[in-house]
This record gives C-alpha cells, structure tokens and sequence, in this order.
C-alpha cells in the first residue's frame, strides 16, 4: 500500500482531525497479522539508513508532533531502534530558554538540522511555536500569525540544501489519552513522566486541535509535508510511520559511494600479508 499518499495532508487541501479516525489500522485485525510487513519495514529501514550515512549526500528531519501522552517517546525508540546509533540524533524542544528567547524563534531550531548522511528526530519542534504558544497566547497573534510564512520558507531553504522533510502529527482520541494517563498512574515506572500539565492541557484539548489544523494546512507542502498518524494502536502508528519513512528514503536512490582506492591492488597486499611475511 501507499502509505505515504493514504496519511499526506495534500498541500492546499482543508483539514478536519475529528474526520479522521485515530484508531484506523487498515483493516488489519492485530500485530500478529501485520507481523511479517513490520519485520520486513525495520529490516529495510537499517538498510536504507546505511546508505544515507555512506552516500552521505542527503540528510532527514523527522518532525514528531502530539498531544500529550500520543506516544513520541515510543514513536522514535521505534524507528532509531532499527538504526545505527551512528548517523542518527535526537533533538527535543523544550520551553525556550532566556537566551532561545531572545532570538527570533527559528533560531534555536536552524543550527540543530541534520548534516548531510544524518537523520534527526525533532521531538517537538518549531511548531511548538503556533501550537502551544498560540493555545496560551504567549506571544500576540500579529505574531504568531506571520510564523507559518516563516516555517514554509526555513523548510524549503532547508529541502533546497539537501534535507528531506517529513512532518508526523500522532492522531490519538482523547479517550486514547485518558486511558495512557490511567497506565501511567498504575506503573511506577512511568510516574517520572507525569507532569501537571498533562493534566491542564487536555482542558484545551479543541485549541489544541483547531491550531494543529490550521498548522497543518498552512504547512504542508510539497518540500515538507505532513502527515496525519492514526495513533490510538501503537503497532500501526509505527507501522506507518516506518513505511512512509523508507518510501521516501527509497524515492531518493541512494547508492554506495565506490571505492576510494583499487581494490585489486589492495587485494594484492592483503595476500602478500596473509601469506608471505606472516603478517
Ligand atoms: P516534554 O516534551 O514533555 O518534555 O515537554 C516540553 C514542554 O516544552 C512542553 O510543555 C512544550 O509545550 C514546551 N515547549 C516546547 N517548545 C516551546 C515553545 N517554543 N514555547 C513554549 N513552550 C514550548
Ligand atoms: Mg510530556
């Protein structure tokens, strides 16, 4: 299937999150029947990453996006758990710090972009920025307004330098996320990752919808769309996810760099190692 035409947000096209169903799975019944489809997407995730890293010509920025408890954390153990430690990095946003704050709010994001060879994961992102501020009115909406411009020129600046842009927004229902906070509570080891905001910000659950919508649309683009994930089953939001990330790292046709030195001539060495002076 095509994953990544199925859960694009169609750049221009209008957004509606309760039209969309968080606990879609395709039809598949459970894990165990997407078993085999799961085992081969990792397997050609770990080969497809190893050719980013040694074409070292393109690079991938992921951007993860949730309400809370919709499952990032898991999301990425997910997909960096099939990739080499090496060639990969983690980049979360937290609330800005004094001096994040007092530059424009693209600056803190720009100089944290993969390398070409790397992918990164954005655990939050300048999103952040016409979500959370907007919901809370941290900065005016004269402001806030003018961002989604801002985000459409940095990403294709971004997609013009090399940098494959792919947008996740993990779609769970708030029924979804009364039952993962339930879990929380009954497990001690997740009770570090309470926090009271949790529990204040599904108060503005439908802001918060209505500023990813609005987030979406406007900023879903050819260079760097978004993607709307059914996230109630973690199983199929990884499924997805791992599938429409090696669809578009398989539209790159990535090949190994050849060799830098005659391997004949080295192979030669090798053997009068080996075999003449005992190594
Ligand atoms: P967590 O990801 O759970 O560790 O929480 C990070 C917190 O930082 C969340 O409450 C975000 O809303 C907040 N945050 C991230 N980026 C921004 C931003 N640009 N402005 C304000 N708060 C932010
Ligand atoms: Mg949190």
């Amino acid at each position: 299937m095509d994953y990544t035409r199925k859960y694009r947000v169609e750049p221009g096209s209008k957004l509606r999150l309760d039209r969309i169903d968080p606990g879609d799975t395709d039809g598949k019944s459970d894990k165990q029947q997407a078993r085999a489809e799961i085992v081969q997407a990792n397997q050609r995730l770990r080969e497809l990453q190893y050719l980013l890293y040694a074409e070292n010509r393109h690079a991938l920025l992921i951007c993860l996006q949730a309400m809370d408890a919709g499952g990032k954390d898991g999301t990425i153990r997910h997909v960096l758990g099939h990739m080499n430690p090496q060639g990969c990095r983690v980049q979360p946003f937290k609330a800005p710090t004094e001096e994040e704050a007092a530059h424009d709010f693209l600056w803190r994001v720009h100089k944290v972009t993969p390398r070409r060879g790397e992918v990164v994961i954005f655990n939050r992102s300048h999103y952040e920025d016409v979500l959370v501020v907007r919901v809370h009115e941290l900065v005016r909406k004269k402001v806030w307004s003018k961002r989604y411009a801002a985000i459409n020129a940095f990403e294709k600046q971004l997609a013009d330098s090399g940098v494959r842009i792919l947008k996740f927004f993990l779609h769970i229902s708030k029924e979804e996320q009364l039952e993962r906070f339930g879990k929380r509570l009954e497990d001690a080891s997740k009770h570090w990752k309470i926090s009271e905001s949790d529990y204040s910000e599904r108060a503005f659950w439908d802001d918060y919808q209505r500023a990813y919508e609005d987030a979406l649309e406007k900023c879903s683009t050819r260079h760097a769309p978004w993607f709307v994930i059914p996230a109630d089953h973690k199983w199929y939001r990884n499924l997805v996810i791992s599938r429409i990330v090696q669809e578009t790292l398989e539209s790159l046709d990535m090949k190994l760099p050849p060799a830098r030195v005659d391997i004949d001539a080295i192979r030669c060495k090798y053997h009068a190692l080996a075999h003449g002076d005992g190594g």
